[in-house]
């Protein structure tokens, strides 16, 4: 693997580890999702609350209080993907980081001793997103070029440049951290059997869902299947975007005794 191979996959994992917290952090607060309906959806079906994702990011989860989180697999979950981020960002620190005390760019690390609690856990108090945002930074060697002072001289820079073998760490940490979390969310790549038969056919149904991708939902039945969907490249009918909501719709009318040909 290349070095910029290296850094794209790396960055871009830690992206996706962004995207995907706000939805982590409101899981937590959730009972388990079922596997149907698909929780991509939750947006479009009306049951996702836009504010809280907005509120979601700050307070990492060592600083918040659980009182009865609903899903504790998604609490363990998010504290090892925010342990695992947070002790990558301490190791990188501890080689690249030439920031001066006064500089914000720094990284801080936790001081047990330290009285008030924000100050104990050092840059952590500041968060997933700001620890993703920092380790992103030393992956693409930014603030490593001497710096010009108001004077007119130069400084040397806040960072070295990252060390390949801090790379492939980093690489191997992120990638670790970004399947738990997907895998945790069930957006990681899975074939599921939808608990029902299609409204259709009564055939079996199946979700298929890939990190990044809408999910789709596919009837077995075939060509035979009345569904008024296309078929996929292997001859099943398909629900991609609003023909998964109408599958959606048709299979909760199912569970009130309805057909789509009753409706
Ligand atoms: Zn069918």
């Amino acid at each position: 693997m290349t070095y910029a191979t290296a850094v794209h996959e790396a960055v871009a994992a830690l992206r996706t580890i962004r995207e995907q917290w706000a939805e982590l952090l409101l899981a937590i607060e959730e009972p388990p999702a079922d596997v149907w309906p698909p929780r991509q959806l939750a947006h479009t079906m009306g049951v996702r609350h836009d504010e809280q994702l907005v509120v979601a990011d700050q307070a990492p989860l060592v600083l918040r209080e659980h009182p009865a989180p609903l899903n504790l697999t998604a609490l363990d979950a998010g504290r090892a993907v925010e342990r695992m981020i947070f002790d990558l960002a301490d190791t990188l620190a501890a080689t690249v980081q030439r920031a001066d005390r006064s500089d914000p760019r720094r990284w801080t690390f936790p001081d047990p001793g330290a009285v008030d609690s924000r100050r104990s856990h050092g840059s952590r108090a500041h968060g997933l997103h700001f620890a993703c945002v920092w380790v992103e930074g030393r992956l693409l060697d930014e603030d490593t070029a001497p710096e010009k002072q108001l004077d007119g001289t130069f400084a040397a820079p806040p960072f070295e440049v990252l060390p390949p073998h801090l790379l492939h760490e980093a690489r191997r940490a992120v990638r670790i951290a970004e399947a738990r979390l997907l895998r945790t969310l069930g957006l990681d790549q899975r074939h599921t059997p939808v608990p029902a038969p299609c409204p259709w056919c009564g055939g079996e149904l199946e979700l298929h869902t890939v990190a990044g991708e809408s999910p789709r939902a596919t009837c077995a039945t075939g060509v035979q299947c009345l569904a008024q969907v296309p078929l996929d490249e292997r001859g099943r009918r398909l629900w991609e975007g609003d023909d998964l909501l109408t599958l959606i719709n048709a299979l909760s009318a199912m569970e009130y005794g309805h057909t789509p040909f009753s409706a």
